[in-house]
């Protein structure tokens, strides 16, 4: 899914009035890994080529020099890896006394939106990394029909929690 729509799943579902952290979160899944890709090109000195197809973007992510973002990418969308770090933030907050840190769950939100609206022919999401490369074979969040439905759900819950 696109960035604004993880971001406003993010604070229509989860707890807690944390808007910045449930934004940062709901990207994270994603930021953690075209944010260092997209330096690693600009120390490199290159720009990010503008690919036709997600075809032509798929094989660019193949070649040896690049293929360690798709590495990168199934640990970042690990429902495994992110329940440890989200187990361990509840721990310590609760801890030190402070309040439970709600917008940590903005990332797995982000994962199971993800994991039916990813193909496998396009960062198909292995949502058990390291534990199983399982994967499923959805449908596209980029089909116009999808991104309509995936609007009007999450402005109908954003509606009513905010402003009915
Ligand atoms: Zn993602």
């Amino acid at each position: 899914m696109d960035i604004l729509a993880h971001s406003l799943w993010a604070i229509a579902v989860i707890p807690g009035e944390q808007i910045a952290g449930k934004i940062i979160l709901g990207i994270m899944p994603d930021l953690a890994v075209f944010g260092p890709n997209l330096l690693v090109i600009a120390i490199k000195g290159k720009k990010l080529p503008r690919f036709k197809t997600r075809e032509n973007m798929m094989d660019w992510f193949e070649k040896k020099d690049n293929r360690w973002v798709k590495t990168l990418y199934r640990w970042t969308h690990s429902l495994v890896i992110w329940s440890l770090l989200i187990m361990a933030g509840f721990f310590l907050c609760k801890y030190h006394g402070y309040p439970p840190p709600w917008f940590l769950l903005a990332a797995p939100l982000h994962i199971l939106l993800d994991i039916p609206t990813h193909t496998k022919k396009s960062f198909p999401v292995e949502f058990l990394t390291p534990l199983s490369s399982f994967q499923l074979d959805g449908i596209h969040w980029s089909q116009k029909w999808v991104l309509l439905i995936n609007y009007l759900i999450v402005s109908a819950i954003l509606l009513f929690r905010y402003i009915l």
